[in-house]
């Protein structure tokens, strides 16, 4: 869930600085759903087959590759200081190795592929446009597959790193983003989606990719559908210009300050201040 002011100002405003450890994971995590989406798409119409073909294997990796080079190309014209020159440099590799390993080593049960699945399916304008990287049909009746690429979990120890690790974990339990891929697979399929699983691909120290399932009680789901319903209400009624925009601010997360700290805390949100530090987009450009 955004933050709603931040949601009201990012269809007008684009910060002028790039935030290089967040810009280029975005770009390599993209490239990578698609590069796996590929491969998976080949699944949908070959279910039976569990091994995947060498040029099927080339061709997600070249989806991959053009996704990667696209989104750092987007990325061209931001000033970059040689930590980011060199995550810069890393992203096209990395989303190649973790393509080729995620295919090899995929911890998704084969019997899931079918073509009932769907893939990088827009699950349509009354969801919001949820669109969940996979959603699959398992012995319960569909489920959500979504990827989810770390470099590395942090930590100076191996058991610093395990302790983040879970805490990973339980941050996917109650995911915001993953009721509502189920709440809306559950709307489009017409049975009840209470299961979601994470695909955690890690790549460093070294690859590692394991399946995380997690169960939703339907009145979890009540509930958090009900706190929906009251936030797209209040986000409608941001748009509308019936409310103003607010914040609980958060303002940071594991990447720094969020792009929307400067327009906030330092301008105070006033237009002709704003330019020094953001760009403002054409008209209906998303
Ligand atoms: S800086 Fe604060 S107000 Fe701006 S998006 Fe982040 S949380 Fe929202």
């Amino acid at each position: 869930m955004q933050c709603p002011l931040w949601w009201a100002l990012q269809y007008e405003w684009t910060p002028r600085r790039l935030n290089g450890p967040r810009d280029y994971a975005r770009v390599l995590g993209r490239a990578f759903t698609a590069g796996m989406a590929s491969a998976h798409q080949w699944q949908q119409t070959a279910p039976t087959s569990t091994l995947i073909p060498p040029g099927v294997v080339d061709e997600a990796v070249a989806v991959a590759t053009t996704l990667a080079q696209a989104g750092l190309a987007e990325l061209a014209g931001f000033e970059v200081s040689d930590r980011d020159a060199a995550m810069r440099d890393a992203v096209v590799p990395r989303a190649q190795r973790a393509v080729r390993k995620a295919i090899e080593q995929s911890p998704i049960p084969p019997e899931w592929f079918s073509p009932e699945m769907l893939v990088e399916a827009d699950l349509g304008e009354a969801y919001g446009h949820a669109k969940p990287d996979l959603a699959v049909v398992t012995p319960r009746g569909y489920s959500i597959v979504d990827y989810k690429l770390k470099l590395a979990v942090r930590g100076r120890s191996p058991e610093e790193r395990d302790r983040n690790r879970q805490f990973l974990i339980q941050d996917y339990e109650y995911s915001w983003q993953m009721y509502h891929y189920c709440w809306a697979l559950s709307g489009v399929t017409g049975g009840e989606v209470t299961t979601y699983n994470i695909a955690l691909v890690t790549l460093e120290p070294k690859f590692q990719m394991e399946l995380l399932p997690y169960e939703i009680n339907p009145e979890s789901m009540a509930m958090w559908l009900g706190f929906a319903e009251r936030a797209w209400a209040d986000m409608e009624a941001i748009e509308m210009g019936e409310r103003d925009p607010y914040t609980f601010m958060p303002c940071r997360s594991q990447y720094g300050m969020c792009d929307c700290n400067l327009a906030v805390w330092k301008h105070h949100l006033d237009p002709t201040l704003m330019e020094q530090d953001y760009v403002r987009r054409k008209h209906g450009q998303r």
